[in-house]
């Protein structure tokens, strides 16, 4: 009966995965020649703290544009890019074009991502020094954003890494924060200056008991260690109010802006600047 069945689902399946498996072979063939061909831009989003409601620095974010699918989702050309280590020149690019971009922004900070696989590079404390002084962007100013993934494999090599980094004055997150394994264990291997909760737990605050008990513990937990914490994805006044009950610190998510093209930055700064007064 199962094999019966077995049969039909295959049927039924087997054209859809062909058809998934052409497009990430076209995908992957299409992202090697799409830094040259400059189909790469970055977005910005608003971080905010929540003792003053000040906007603090903007998280870049890679979006490709291919010239004929239109825009691809970085969940879908991140993983690819990183099979065939195409994240570290892409990697590069985004962290020279956020500082670049973030340096006239007075005192504001910008956060980058970092691949695992950049990790497994070499050169990139060389090059995140180099990106910083080209830029001109103050140390303080950037903030390299990892998840626990990035720490799983060859953690030795990798906590080095985050301690040089850390050494040149950058501030270092640990990213999309309770959703892997062993979160909590990483929190004892390097010193993070702030913890990424992520959004799975801020979207179900209002039906899941559950995720207010986890948001409130990683908040208080940050709170004992010295860590900010950052709710990720926060959309409506209703989690904004939740989050800030649990005790965290500080907030990001289309509450206080969707991520924007580095031309509306400007515009977003002003916005964010007029809420908090009235706030
Ligand atoms: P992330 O670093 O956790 O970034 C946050 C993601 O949540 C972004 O998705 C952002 O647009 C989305 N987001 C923020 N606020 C809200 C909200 O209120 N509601 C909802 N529904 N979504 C919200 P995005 O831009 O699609 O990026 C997805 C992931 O791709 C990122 O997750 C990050 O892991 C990766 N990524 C993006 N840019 C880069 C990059 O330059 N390098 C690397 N290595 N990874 C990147
Ligand atoms: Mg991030
Ligand atoms: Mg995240
Ligand atoms: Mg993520």
């Amino acid at each position: 009966q199962a094999k019966a069945k077995g049969r039909g689902a295959y049927q039924l399946f087997e054209p859809e995965m062909e058809e998934e498996a052409r497009r990430r072979h076209a995908l992957e063939h299409d992202l090697r020649g799409a830094l040259e061909a400059s189909e790469f831009h970055l977005v910005f989003q608003p971080q905010v703290r929540l003792d003053t409601t000040e906007l603090t620095g903007f998280e870049a974010l890679l979006r490709w544009k291919h010239p004929a699918r239109g825009l691809v989702s970085p969940a879908e050309f991140i993983p690819l890019a990183e099979e065939n280590g195409l994240i570290v020149p892409i990697g590069e690019w985004v962290l020279r074009t956020a500082c670049a971009t973030a340096a006239p922004w007075a005192d504001l900070t910008v956060a980058v991502n970092l691949s695992p696989v950049q990790f497994r590079s070499r050169g990139l404390v060389t090059m995140v020094t180099s990106a910083l002084a080209e830029a001109g962007l103050p140390p303080r100013r950037l903030e390299l954003e990892v998840t626990e993934t990035a720490l799983l494999d060859d953690s030795e090599a990798t906590i080095e890494i985050l301690h040089q980094l850390r050494a040149l004055g950058v501030r270092v997150s640990l990213d999309d924060f309770g959703v892997g394994y062993s979160s909590l264990s990483y929190l004892r291997k390097f010193p993070f200056d702030r913890i990424k909760i992520d959004r799975s737990f801020v979207g179900t605050l209002g039906e899941s008991p559950e995720s207010v008990a986890i948001v409130r513990t990683i908040a208080s937990l940050g709170s004992v260690l010295g860590v900010e914490t950052t709710a990720e994805g926060v959309e409506t006044i209703e989690q904004l109010d939740f989050v800030r009950a649990c005790g965290c610190t500080a907030v990001q998510g289309y509450y206080f802006g969707k991520p924007c093209p580095a031309a509306e930055v400007g515009r977003a700064i002003e916005t964010l600047n007029a809420v908090r007064r009235v706030a």
